[in-house]
């Protein structure tokens, strides 16, 4: 069962925390009781959220650190465990988007940089947070995905494919963990509103009459996911696409 503060005194690290879904999150987390510590690339928008996140009466770090650097991801690591002591719980979440064209449209350097943050990036934030979660004999982590882990859709194959790909290193890294305490799920949004959406509204890919439920997602309710996936309540689950899509995927 879920409890209220189900993550007292754990201590958890978000990548792209300053705005959309990691911001969210790294609200619910506070609100569950962890320290949080949250990265992202921008200084306002980063003391925006952690200003939210101590509102809920957590002790919170911004930690300025881009996904694709390995030295900043294994600085962000190391001032997780230099500010708090330990890691318990991670949520590599930090993505981004290409422009909205067909395949044979979309360039080389666009589909490189989605691969270098979406996919490099998650991969580098497993491997240091990993390596820190087996000193310790337990973790959880949740990497972002999303229904384009899993599905298809028309205008965005690289960001798919990268998707697609943070799903192959979650189900394959739960299975070298397993049995080390070590668990590793992945959250997979449908149509949620954040600035990403709003980018790719405008290159109308989405389309809302397709949502059995006629709305997005609100960030929040992704960020109640990421918590359960985290949370001790989710003791046997490992290798798995958590889908919060209103049920777009279920036809
Ligand atoms: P968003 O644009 O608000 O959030 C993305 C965050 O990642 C931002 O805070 C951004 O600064 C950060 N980021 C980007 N590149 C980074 C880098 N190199 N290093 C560190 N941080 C970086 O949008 P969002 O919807 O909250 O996206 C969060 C995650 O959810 C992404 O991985 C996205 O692919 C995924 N997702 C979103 C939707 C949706 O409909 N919004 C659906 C499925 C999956």
């Amino acid at each position: 069962m879920l409890e209220h503060k189900s993550l007292r005194e754990k201590v958890v690290l978000i990548t792209g925390g300053t705005s959309g879904i990691g911001r969210a999150t790294a609200m619910a987390m506070g609100g569950a009781g962890a320290k949080v510590v949250f990265s992202g690339r921008r200084d306002p928008e980063g003391e925006e959220t952690a200003a939210l996140v101590r509102d809920t009466g957590a002790e919170c770090k911004f930690v300025r650190s881009d996904v694709s650097s390995e030295a900043d991801v294994k600085a962000l690591v190391q001032t997780t465990i230099a500010t708090y002591g330990k890691l318990d719980c991670a949520f590599n979440n930090a993505g981004i988007d290409p422009p909205v064209k067909p395949l044979h449209e979309q360039s080389l350097e666009d589909f490189d940089k989605v691969m270098a943050i979406n996919v490099r990036g998650l991969f580098l934030c497993m491997k240091y947070e990993i390596q820190q979660m087996l000193t310790q004999g337990a973790g959880a982590i949740v990497n972002t995905s999303s229904i384009g882990g899993l599905i298809g859709f028309p205008g965005i194959s690289p960001y798919h494919a990268s998707k697609h790909a943070v799903m192959g290193l979650t189900r394959s890294a739960a299975l070298d963990y397993a049995k080390q305490g070590i668990r590793i799920n992945a959250v997979n949004p449908g149509m949620t509103d954040t600035e990403m959406l709003d980018r790719l509204d405008s290159g109308s890919v989405n389309d809302l009459s397709e949502v059995p439920m006629g709305r997005k997602g609100q960030a929040a309710e992704i960020a109640q996911a990421v918590v359960f996936l985290c949370s001790d309540a989710a003791s046997y689950i490992t290798g798995q696409p958590l889908v919060v899509d209103g049920g777009f995927t279920a036809h």
